[in-house]
């Protein structure tokens, strides 16, 4: 589907066309997205807001375009909930740090799940130790399902915030995001969504979610990296304490007294990516022009036919089996190291990842040193499954 968009789909390595399954680390970029940037630093680089002059103010216009296009995609009520971060790591850690420090107190509790990327772990880890609170964790099944009747237990009168992923960047689960989040609700606990692995795959709306804080990467949905996504809704974000001092976030700075300035600007310290943040929107214009619902269509059958036919080779253990799933296929074969047998695969021109991808409480819930991953994104190809499935095939029997 629309390969011919990406220029870098045509390189080889070791002489062998590039078989490209790393998409959940991150996607390859269209041409549409490069020329953006390429435009972007060619025709109007300049410093945005305050600016009187011509190049100060176009770039200000496309920033601020960009901040309506990731409204509208998520479907946020208002763009002063739209906020610019560097990454879904770093959209995580404004609001473990901002939340931590004007809600937490000392005993109280901030949910997790077990399978979480550490970026959804170690911010409120650290706000914990700051807060002196204490993190509680959310359990999943041998299918890799979150067991969510264990999450009424867990929620107590001391728990501040839930903080659970969309997808797993792991297992490929689609969590039941909704019903957590119906859950913590009625116990008046605010929940974040991890959403990293869910912006490229499925349409996600925000509103109809009621999720309060959902954090994204732009990088994983065909955009630049360095660029990222915290919506929060308008009554936290009004509340919370800033994450990052600094120009821009300020209404008036004395040595006395600091005011800060209004949302989304408040959250946005020093001069962003700006580039990057019309690059995003460019992406966004082009999954909406291949169509998201389409995509995740495609993907799905991708995901059958290949787990279908791994499924036939001997030894092969998938690490992931939940019943709602993205393109994600993690796996082990016989007790073949999973690096080696990524190296193997490489050298058949097959790109994919192995070890514990910054999800280790689930490889120890396994007792695993870490899995093969296997992950699509529209422009995969059942021919490059197929190449997949023999290159594992060959890489068994040579080191077996
Ligand atoms: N959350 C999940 C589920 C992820 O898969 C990732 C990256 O792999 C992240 C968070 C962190 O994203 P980034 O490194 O782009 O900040």
């Amino acid at each position: 589907m629309n390969r011919a968009d990406f220029p870098i789909l045509n390189e080889l390595v070791y002489g062998k066309p590039l078989v490209y399954l790393d998409n959940a680390a991150t996607t390859q970029k269209p041409q549409v997205v490069i020329d953006a940037l390429n435009d972007y630093y060619l025709h109007i680089n300049s410093n945005i807001h305050r600016g009187v002059h011509c190049l100060s103010q176009q770039a200000t216009n496309e920033f601020e375009r960009a901040r309506e296009a990731v409204r509208q995609y998520i479907n946020a009520a208002s763009t002063q909930e739209v906020i610019f971060t560097r990454g879904a790591t770093e959209s995580i850690n404004l609001v473990a740090a901002s939340f931590g420090r004007t809600y937490l107190q000392p005993d109280d509790e901030v949910i997790v799940s077990e399978m979480e990327h550490h970026s959804n772990i170690v911010p409120w880890q650290l706000a914990c130790e700051e807060r002196g609170a204490k993190l509680k964790v959310l359990p999943f099944n041998e299918q890799g399902e979150l067991i969510i009747s264990k999450l009424e237990t867990l929620i107590t009168e001391r728990t501040k915030i839930v903080a659970v992923a969309h997808v797993s960047n792991s297992l490929g689960t689609i969590n039941p995001i909704e019903k957590i989040i119906s859950i913590a609700h009625q116990h008046n606990v605010p929940v974040l969504i991890d959403g990293a692995q869910a912006v490229a795959h499925c349409p996600v709306n925000v509103q109809a979610l009621d999720c309060d804080f959902y954090c994204f990467s732009g990088h994983k949905m065909y955009a630049p990296m360095g660029i990222g996504v915290m919506y929060g809704k308008t009554q936290w974000l009004n509340e919370m304490q800033p994450y990052q001092g600094g120009g821009e976030m300020i209404k008036d700075v004395t040595f006395e007294k600091t005011t800060y300035n209004e949302l989304p600007f408040k959250f946005e310290a020093g001069t962003p990516s700006v580039g990057d943040v019309i690059g995003l929107r460019t992406a966004i214009e082009y999954i909406q022009n291949v169509g998201l619902e389409k995509i995740a269509t495609y993907e799905q059958e991708l995901l059958t036919y290949t787990a279908e036919k791994l499924s036939k080779i001997d030894g092969m253990r998938f690490i992931g089996e939940a019943a709602q799933k993205t393109g994600v296929i993690s796996f082990l074969v016989s007790d073949i190291h999973p690096y080696d047998m990524g190296v193997l695969l490489d050298h058949q021109g097959i790109a994919v990842r192995t070890g514990h991808h910054c999800t280790q409480p689930i490889m120890t819930h396994f007792g695993i040193p870490g899995t093969v991953r296997a992950s699509f994104a529209l422009y995969n190809t059942f021919e490059e499954a197929d190449k997949l499935v023999e290159a594992v095939i060959k890489a068994k029997n040579m080191l077996m």
